[in-house]
């Protein structure tokens, strides 16, 4: 039998909801919540608010709020459970969380309360994931793609390919382990074509991680160019506001200012950086060579020239740095008379946006063209991009096994081959369902959770 917990689950705002789990979280919540109709919380019908006082133990009031219950299994972690809906002050939630301590009701530690409906079987491993991701979710999209996933989006399909292949590895075994019974002759031909078909869509959601982490992460985006060029006025329009300090000093930003910018669909973590240029100035020259490292850890590099001077050598650090990366070539400036020539930017990039980071001019088109840069540009986020790394290891090793399975079906080799591969392959899919993950593992991926999920 599991002990009760409770914990405070919200964070901030005018109400503060505290949740108890486990056999004695109702009585817990009776024996401190008066309601107002005079019947006793053990014998209200569950999912029902209640209104009523909130006491401590010697009978003090501590706040007038609402009490519900839910009767197990029909609840969140499959125990019975309760909940406060109090005034949402630290002082009124610590005091009601106290009154659940003196009823023996214990602090719940983090992600306790998933944790418990993943051991409950409520939950599997992938949807229980996907609450960490929807809770931590920065951006409208990654909460789309994450409560697709916590309704089943990964689970689902990964659940009905490894049951696809339990049923080949059971008939694989039935035939080799019982030779004298009737059972169907092993089908190679079939074996290979479900072997194939699964094969192409583990890899397909395995290779979907680099676009789901950036739709979770959000882009590390770099914005470069020599002194001057307008990286600062660039980052303050397209957060909106005044950010970097602009000046026309050059060498004024030297270290790296980072702020997070929402384009489109995407999450942007821009970057603005020391100019590039030569300097005998230590203390440039060091935020100069952060810049330079930033660049080569980023997914996009906003590469800035100066559009009203020609190019010059300064630039051509940029050209250098941007050679090989996802990037775009802005143009800034387009407001004064233009002396650069884009021949030579057209050789380096394959996209140019000329703009005026001053006025605002060509910011759409850059906006646009970023999300697209990045191969995110169009999608409905459906759940179906995978955002945890772990998951994304699991399919990528399950992928290799059952590809594996596949070639020894198709090359003749022995029933034992294909089944040890695709056994293989049913083990790290029970990773992401949960079926096969150990203990510690467990406990790893819950630690992450908050307190009070
Ligand atoms: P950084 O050194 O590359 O960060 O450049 P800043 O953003 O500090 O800008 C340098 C100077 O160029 C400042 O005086 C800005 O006001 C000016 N500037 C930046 N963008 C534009 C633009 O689009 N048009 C014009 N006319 N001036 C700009």
């Amino acid at each position: 039998m599991n002990d009760t917990i409770a914990a405070i689950s919200s964070a901030g705002g005018p109400i503060g909801l505290i949740r108890a789990s486990g056999e004695q979280a109702i009585q817990a919540v009776d024996t401190i919540f008066r309601a107002k109709n005079g019947k006793r919380m053990l014998d209200a019908p569950g999912q029902k608010l209640v209104y009523g006082t909130l006491h401590d133990k010697n009978g003090k009031m501590i706040d007038c709020c609402y009490a519900v219950v839910f009767h197990a299994p029909h609840t969140y972690t499959g125990e019975s459970m309760a909940e406060l809906q109090c005034h949402g002050s630290t002082a009124v939630l610590q005091q009601a969380l106290d009154a659940l301590f003196a009823q023996g009701v214990r602090q719940a530690e983090a992600g306790e309360f998933t944790r418990r409906a993943f051991l409950n079987g409520k939950l599997g491993l992938s949807e229980a994931e996907a609450v960490h991701d929807l809770i931590t979710a920065r951006t409208a999209e990654a909460a789309q793609n994450a409560v697709a996933q916590m309704m089943g989006a990964v689970g689902s399909p990964v659940q009905q390919m490894r049951e696809e292949l339990i049923g080949m590895v059971a008939h694989f075994h039935a035939v080799v382990d019982f030779p004298d019974e009737d059972i169907d002759p092993i089908l190679f031909d079939d074996a290979a074509a479900l072997l194939h078909r699964t094969t192409s869509r583990l890899y397909a959601m395995a290779e979907s991680y680099e676009r789901g982490r950036i739709l979770r992460e959000g882009v590390p985006c770099v914005i470069l160019g020599r002194p001057n060029a307008g990286k600062s006025t660039l980052l303050n329009t397209l957060l909106g506001r005044e950010r970097a300090i602009v000046t026309d000093i050059p060498g004024t930003t030297r270290d790296l200012i980072e702020e997070n910018v929402k384009v489109g669909q995407l999450l942007l973590r821009v970057t603005d950086t020391a100019g590039l240029r030569d300097t005998t100035d230590p203390i440039e020259q060091a935020g100069i060579d952060r810049a330079m490292a930033e660049a080569s850890a980023s997914a996009l590099i906003l590469a800035v020239f100066d559009g009203s001077q020609p190019i010059g050598d300064e630039d051509m650090l940029v050209l250098a740095r941007a050679a090989g990366h996802r990037a775009i070539a802005v143009v800034n400036k387009v407001d004064l008379p233009q002396q650069l020539d884009e021949k030579l930017l057209k050789k380096h990039f394959l996209h140019i946006v000329p703009l005026s980071a001053k006025t605002g001019t060509g910011m759409d088109k850059l906006l646009s063209l970023i999300p697209r840069t990045i191969g995110l540009g169009d999608g409905a986020f459906d759940g179906a991009l995978i955002t945890n790394a772990r998951q994304a290891a699991a399919l990528a090793r399950a992928a290799e096994r059952c590809e594996a399975a596949l070639y020894a079906a198709q090359s003749g080799m022995t029933p034992d081959a294909v089944v040890m591969d695709a056994e293989g392959a049913i083990a790290a899919l029970g990773e992401i369902t949960g079926e096969t993950v150990t203990e510690a593992v467990v406990s790893r991926i819950f630690s992450d959770f908050c307190v009070g999920k």
